[in-house]
């Protein structure tokens, strides 16, 4: 736990979120700001920098977020449509809050 990170807050139920999905390990909820239909961030519990602060041994949960990505693009009823999945990188990339977290896109028409 970052005392300072707005999503470390979120995912220990210290900050409000709309939560669509968790486990022991993740969870995921609605983007503040959608940039799509549909925009769900997945999120693992653990504080991680970015992308860059991945050890071999984070394997699983990365895993886990894709398939979680999955499996919530199933259930928003955008598997078949199609979706993006994103992760900006530190803040050449697009990064702003620094918790890692999975971007979820969809919902698109036609
Ligand atoms: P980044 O650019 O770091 O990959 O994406 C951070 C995302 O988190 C942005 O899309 C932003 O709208 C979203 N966000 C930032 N603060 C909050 C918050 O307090 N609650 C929720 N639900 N989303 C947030
Ligand atoms: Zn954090």
């Amino acid at each position: 736990m970052n005392q300072d990170c707005i999503f470390c807050k979120i995912v220990n139920g210290e900050a409000p979120a709309d939560i669509v999905f968790e486990n022991e390990r993740l969870v995921v909820f609605k983007d503040i700001n959608p940039h799509a239909p549909v925009h769900l961030l997945i999120v693992p519990r653990q504080h991680l920098r970015s992308i860059n602060d991945l050890n071999e041994e984070d394997a699983a949960i990365i895993a886990e977020l894709t398939l979680t990505a999955r499996d919530m693009a199933r259930k928003t009823g955008i598997a078949q449509s199609g979706y993006k999945l994103l992760f900006n990188v530190e803040r050449g990339g697009g990064q702003v809050i620094f918790h890692l977290h999975m971007h979820l896109l969809g919902g698109w028409s036609g």
